[in-house]
């Protein structure tokens, strides 16, 4: 479905995705809205879609990333949650305090606020503790505190893997599929009764999107891990939207604790219906296209 706004189109969602036997349903006008408040991180994983380009946004326009959520609100299109990305967030904090100042005003207080970090490094786990956040995406590659280094390419401290005063309830952990790293059944194993022990609630495994040498060397396909023989993870559903993505559901039973599990293939890493981008200059819709809506 396609909608304007700004006077230009935008490709929203009309149906939900397939899975099951059931047939996909209309769904309500809806956006999930990313707000990349910077390009900077202050870690240095090889499969980043970042790349090389540690660049600042030297400016950062706040009226105009209010004027984008007034305009789809009233345009009849619903924000389902605004994510605050990068970059890592938290070498942006500036910026982000003055969005979630904004976010706290009428009318906005109700707008469901979203994180999204790499977790593990002290400036990220304070943003982390902001009282503000709905929920919060963190990355965790592993469940050795040396892999984990050498994942993200800086030495993290003895302290990172506690998440002191952290409410782990909130936050959605996702761990990428890397060759030599998480990559075969058992260790998706060690990294499911690691969310455990930690008490995250849920826990993705998510395919390398092929953006670099690196990725590509190191992809790991789902069918590579053979979910079905992983004791006491239990399948609950599927769900794909054709050829762009497909993602499978699960529950891991690990002594009576439940963990929610899921997998995520993206097979088009162009895929963008209902995902806007707005980097403190330009409203775009996806991630990769140069395709400026405001
Ligand atoms: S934590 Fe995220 S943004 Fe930072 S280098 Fe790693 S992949 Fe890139």
């Amino acid at each position: 479905m396609y909608v304007v706004i700004f006077n230009n189109h935008i490709q929203l969602k009309s149906m939900s995705c397939a899975y099951g036997h059931c047939q996909p349903q209309p769904i309500p006008k809806a956006v999930n809205l990313f707000v990349k408040v910077t390009d900077c991180c202050n870690a240095r994983c090889k499969f980043c879609s970042n790349g090389q380009s540690h660049s600042a946004i030297s400016k950062f326009n706040h009226v105009k990333l209010w004027e984008v959520v007034d305009e789809l609100r009233n345009k009849g299109i619903i924000i389902n949650r605004i994510n605050i990305t990068g970059g890592e967030p938290s070498v942006a904090s500036d910026t982000v305090n003055q969005i979630l100042e904004k976010a706290a005003s009428e009318p906005y207080h109700n707008i469901h606020l979203h994180l999204n970090t790499n977790g593990l490094l002290p400036a990220s786990q304070e943003m982390m503790r902001l009282a503000r956040w709905n929920s919060i995406s963190m990355s965790l590659h592993h469940y050795d505190r040396s892999k984990l280094s050498e994942i993200y390419g800086v030495s993290l401290s003895d302290k990172a893997l506690e998440f002191d005063n952290i409410d782990l309830q909130k936050v959605n952990a996702s761990c990428n599929l890397v060759r030599g790293y998480i990559d075969n059944p058992a260790e998706v194993e060690n990294m499911m009764k690691f969310a455990i022990s930690l008490k995250l609630l849920r826990l993705g495994f998510v395919a390398l999107m092929k953006v670099n040498d690196y990725c590509r060397e190191r992809y790991v396909d789902f069918d590579e891990i053979n979910f079905t023989y992983i004791p006491h993870l239990y399948f609950t559903e599927s769900r794909n939207r054709g050829t762009d993505c497909k993602c499978s559901n699960y529950l891991y039973n690990h002594n009576g604790k439940i963990l929610e599990v899921y997998m995520r293939n993206y097979a088009n890493p162009n895929y963008c219906e209902s995902s806007l981008l707005y980097d403190g200059q330009y409203l775009r819709q996806g991630f990769h296209d140069d395709n400026i809506i405001y």
